[in-house]
Parts: structure tokens; sequence; C-alpha cells
């Protein structure tokens, strides 16, 4: 996440900055400086600005289970910690899904696959 949509979120929550550091444990001065690009946004922030945004994209829509939307079969849900922890809706949230038939190694990697996902975007 860069900084214009760091602040991107931040307005979408609806909060100022003071808020978005409370909400996100971490310090005005943090927040500052990922708005202005001096600090990058750690991936622990990132994964939970998403979460809060997605949350709030539910008030009015029904929630998008990614085994429905993405047609998985029997066998190869039953490989997938989305549908053995039954987070359908919070797949992107997790490490270890098998969207692309295995599991990226790491949070930034899984993200450039989720930010194209169906699933994803209908929370944003
Ligand atoms: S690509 Fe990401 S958002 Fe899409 S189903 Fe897989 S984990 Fe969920």
């Amino acid at each position: 996440m860069d900084s214009q949509e760091f602040k991107y979120y931040r307005e979408k929550l609806n909060k100022t900055q003071k808020q978005m550091a409370e909400l996100l444990a971490v310090s005005l001065k943090a927040v500052c400086s990922y708005e202005q690009g001096s600090r990058s946004v750690p991936v622990h922030v990132e994964r939970q600005i998403f979460f809060l945004v997605s949350r709030l994209a539910l008030k009015n829509k029904r929630k998008k289970i990614c085994w429905d939307a993405m047609k998985c079969s029997k066998e190869f849900k039953q490989k997938c910690p989305a549908w053995e922890f039954q987070v359908g809706d919070l797949c992107w949230f997790i490490n270890g899904t098998i969207c692309k038939g295995e599991a990226q190694k790491n949070w930034r990697e899984k993200m450039k696959i989720c930010r194209h996902c169906e699933v994803f975007e209908y929370l944003l």
C-alpha cells in the first residue's frame, strides 16, 4: 500500500489522522509518515486497513464467499485454509490460500493476486 492509498482509505473510513493512529495502534507520527511517503506502510497495518474497510463495505451488501465465486471443487476446498477456517469472505486476510493452485510465500505476493480478484474487489 502506498501513501496515496493509505490516505484514500483513511478518508474512506472517515477518520482523522489522530483517530486513524488510535485505530491502528500506531503513533500519529507514523500515520503522517505513511501519508507523506517517508515511511512505508507495514504489512500488519495494511491488513488492518483492508479488514476495516471490508467490514464497512459489507454493511449494505451480502457476503461474497470465495469458494462459491471461484467455483472451487470439493477436493480443492479441502486443501485450502479459507475453507478450513470458514473465512470465505476474508480469504484475502489469511495466508496459505491456494487460489492460483499453490500458497503464495508472503502477504505481498498474495495481495498481488487478491487485488485483481473479484472477491477482494467486491469488498473495497
Ligand atoms: S485470490 Fe485472494 S481474494 Fe481471491 S479467492 Fe483467493 S484469497 Fe480470496
